[in-house]
């Protein structure tokens, strides 16, 4: 994976927003170093009896607000200059949707397509029995990530409770309803895109909105869900094989239909397009939600989309924002847009603390408050400071941390 580039964009985009707040040099490289980094070697006797090492790592980038929080990642691709940008991430994600989390990412090299559920079981309880002491639900609460799965969660938190001898489940989250997971979490990082999404469109008045979506996977098929449920009208969505598009409007629950079929979109009715085409769709909202870098310098002068809600994390460069905000379009940044899943994570978090489960309403409404709540802010310093949504989020959530680093001391340290 891209690891390198996701890490440049995420260091622009900061410093183009600590600029604005003249922030000292030396609280910048102190905001963008990871605070501990660990890196595990994970042994597992394979189903033939060979003995296989896997390479499994963790970020805990910045905990000044509260424990860190991030997903783990199995992949065969995924490295540490990836998992150091999502851990970056996540520390901004929680501090705009202002949840009590600092920020976390893990990861493990390895291809799970290729595991089978034993091996992939002795994998997910070797990550937890090499980074038991580094975590816990007052220290560091790993979550699902690209193909963990709540399952992956259920072995974690029973390994978990092997060393502990008590059962802990807040020590992690995106576990199975019937171990301690919360309503409403596998459809969370949409829904809360579409709570912000529908503030953006109130402030462009627009109404029935036309809707191209990149990625048809769990964060853009869930969209698409909701988006069709609400009436907008979906007209292209694209995987990775390629996109469909047609303009009157897809029956999504065909195009899923078709998907389990088949495997992918295409080859369902409508006209086919090319990944980058569906991008350039003149159409009043862009989802995102696939793969970083997709929209950049180079193509961003040709989208013709009035709204852009970024579900997948990096994939609108810095530049790129700054050319759409020039032409009046509106991105929604990722640590914004995408922060439903987190959000949820959460207050799965606070349930398990609690021990007490809330309902499908309440988690859905109290999810509806905090992604309105964090609009209604980054768009106050979008308007009052002139600058795109991406900078303005940035500097909404930098201004908060400093407050943190004034009251810890730490910025006097710096004087
Ligand atoms: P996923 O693996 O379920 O889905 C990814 C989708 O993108 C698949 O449909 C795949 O076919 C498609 N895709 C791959 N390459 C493509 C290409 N070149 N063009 C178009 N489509 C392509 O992953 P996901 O969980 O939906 O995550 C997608 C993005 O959203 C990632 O950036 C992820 O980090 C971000 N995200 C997801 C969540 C979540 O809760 N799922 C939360 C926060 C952020």
């Amino acid at each position: 994976m891209a690891g390198s580039n996701e890490w440049e964009s995420a260091v622009t985009q900061f410093r183009k927003a600590a600029d604005i707040l003249k922030l000292d040099e030396s609280i910048i490289q102190f905001l963008t170093s990871p605070r501990r980094i660990i890196n595990v070697s994970i042994p597992v006797r394979m189903d033939d009896d060979s003995l296989k090492v896997f390479q499994g790592f963790r970020i805990q980038f910045n905990d000044l607000r509260g424990p860190t929080k991030g997903g783990i990642r199995f992949h065969p691709d995924v490295d540490m200059e990836e998992v150091k940008s999502l851990a970056f991430w996540m520390t901004w994600k929680n501090t705009v949707v202002d949840i009590p989390f600092g920020g976390a990412k893990g990861g493990v090299i390895c291809n799970p397509k290729e595991l089978s559920q034993n091996e992939l079981e002795k994998l997910s309880r070797g990550y937890i029995q090499e980074m038991y002491q580094f975590i816990g639900p007052e220290k560091d609460i790993p979550a699902p990530d690209v193909y963990t799965t709540p399952q992956v969660m259920a072995w974690m938190v029973d390994e978990y409770h092997k060393f502990t001898g008590h059962n802990v489940f807040g020590m992690i989250t995106g576990k199975p309803l019937e171990m301690g997971g919360s309503h409403g979490r596998d459809i969370a990082t949409a829904q809360g895109g579409v709570f912000v999404l529908e503030e953006a469109l109130k402030k462009f008045g627009i109404k029935n909105p036309t809707v191209a979506i990149q990625g048809f996977g769990n964060a853009g098929l869930t969209a698409a869900i909701l988006l069709a449920k609400k009436g907008f009208k979906i007209i292209a969505v694209s995987d990775s094989k390629g996109a469909i598009y047609d303009e009157k409007g897809l029956d999504v629950d065909k195009v899923i239909a078709h998907k389990n079929k088949t495997k992918s979109v295409v080859g369902f009715s409508g006209k086919e397009l090319s990944n980058e085409e569906l991008l350039e769709l003149k159409c009043d909202v862009l989802v995102p939600a696939a793969l970083a870098n997709q929209i950049t310098d180079v193509n961003a002068n040709n989208i013709n989309a009035k709204i852009i809600l970024e579900l997948a994390n990096g994939p609108v460069t810095p530049q790129a924002r700054e050319i759409l905000f020039k032409k009046n379009i509106m991105s929604i940044p990722d640590i914004l847009a995408n922060a439903g899943g987190v959000t949820v994570s959460y207050f799965e978090w606070v349930q398990n603390n609690i021990g007490y489960a809330w309902s499908k309403e309440e988690v859905e409404t109290k999810l509806k408050v905090k992604m309105i709540e964090a609009f209604d802010n980054v768009y106050k310093v979008y308007k009052e400071k002139n600058i795109d949504m991406g900078t303005a989020a940035y500097v909404f959530a930098i201004e908060k941390m400093d407050k943190i680093l004034e009251l810890r001391g730490i910025k006097k340290i710096h004087r």
